[in-house]
């Protein structure tokens, strides 16, 4: 059995991958910064640590907690992150800090805070977003952070391969959690017309590869989309092809 260490893992996707692994009957510790909102599927499995990926000293202390409690630390997933939509121009510099100290810089002192306690055969698996490979409009940010989260996930594949350590990067296209739950209608049937599968994704979609990428033994410095398709078009998908700025989409 595993012991995993999931960021954001008190709702959405994080939340998926507790209830998928525990299930499996391994332990998981989550980082957030509130309260999860709903009790987990193995409550006995899942110990919940209250710490802020910005911060790089509640990582470390985070972490340690972990490690007081498990011993070691097997996986680790950084899904921990935040959205905020805006153009260039627009967009306020605060929440630029925001984004990318929440999904680049946190991840990166995750990352630190792990490696040197992790054992060969471990695996780190970050959460993308398919913004990070496509230019898509009022989402310089995100799309920013996100591309660096896949520049990071390849240089630590590289530096860690030695130690037996993996590292790839699942990229999520859209998908109902929070995060895109303050969508207008409108808007969100917009985007759906841009993905090729014709829906969004659930999760527990998310939640499955991400385990399955953490557990194959061969892969490492992976890109792994899991999007109804949406990396693979033009931006069109089945329908007009213009594509909405971003609203708070968050894929
Ligand atoms: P979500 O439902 O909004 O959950 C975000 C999680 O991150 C929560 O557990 C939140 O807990 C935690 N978090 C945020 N800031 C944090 C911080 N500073 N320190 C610690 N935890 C923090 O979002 P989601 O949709 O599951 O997103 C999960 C990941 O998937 C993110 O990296 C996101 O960018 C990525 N993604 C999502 C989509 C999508 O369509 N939903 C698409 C592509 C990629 P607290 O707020 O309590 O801290």
């Amino acid at each position: 059995m595993s012991t995993w260490l999931v960021t954001g893992g008190s709702r959405g996707i994080g939340r998926a991958v507790v209830d998928h692994v525990t299930a499996a009957g391994d332990t998981v510790a989550t980082f957030s910064r509130s309260a999860p909102a709903r009790t987990p599927a193995h409550p006995e499995r899942v110990f919940e640590v209250k710490a802020d990926v910005t911060d790089s000293e509640s990582v470390r202390r985070g972490v340690d907690t972990v490690l007081e409690r498990y011993g070691s630390i097997d996986v680790v997933v950084n899904s921990a992150g935040v959205h905020h939509g805006g153009r260039v121009d627009a967009l306020d510099r605060s929440a630029w800090d925001e984004v990318v100290s929440t999904n680049l810089t946190g991840a990166f002192d995750v990352c630190r805070a792990v490696v040197p306690v992790l054992r060969p055969g471990a695996a780190i698996v970050n959460v993308g977003a398919v913004v990070g490979f496509r230019g898509f409009p009022g989402d310089v940010a995100y799309g920013s952070a996100k591309a660096g989260l896949s520049g990071l996930t390849q240089v630590l594949s590289v530096e860690l391969a030695p130690k037996g350590i993996r590292v790839n990067l699942v990229v999520p296209g859209f998908v109902d959690t929070d995060m895109t739950a303050g969508l207008t209608q409108k808007a969100r049937e917009r985007i759906v017309d841009t993905i090729p599968a014709g829906r969004t994704g659930r999760p527990e979609e998310i939640a499955e590869v991400i385990a399955a990428v953490a557990r194959s033994t061969y892969m490492t410095g992976a890109t792994v989309p899991v999007d109804g398709g949406l990396l693979a078009t033009f931006g069109g998908g089945r329908g007009s092809g213009v594509v909405p700025d971003s609203n708070g989409t968050g894929n």
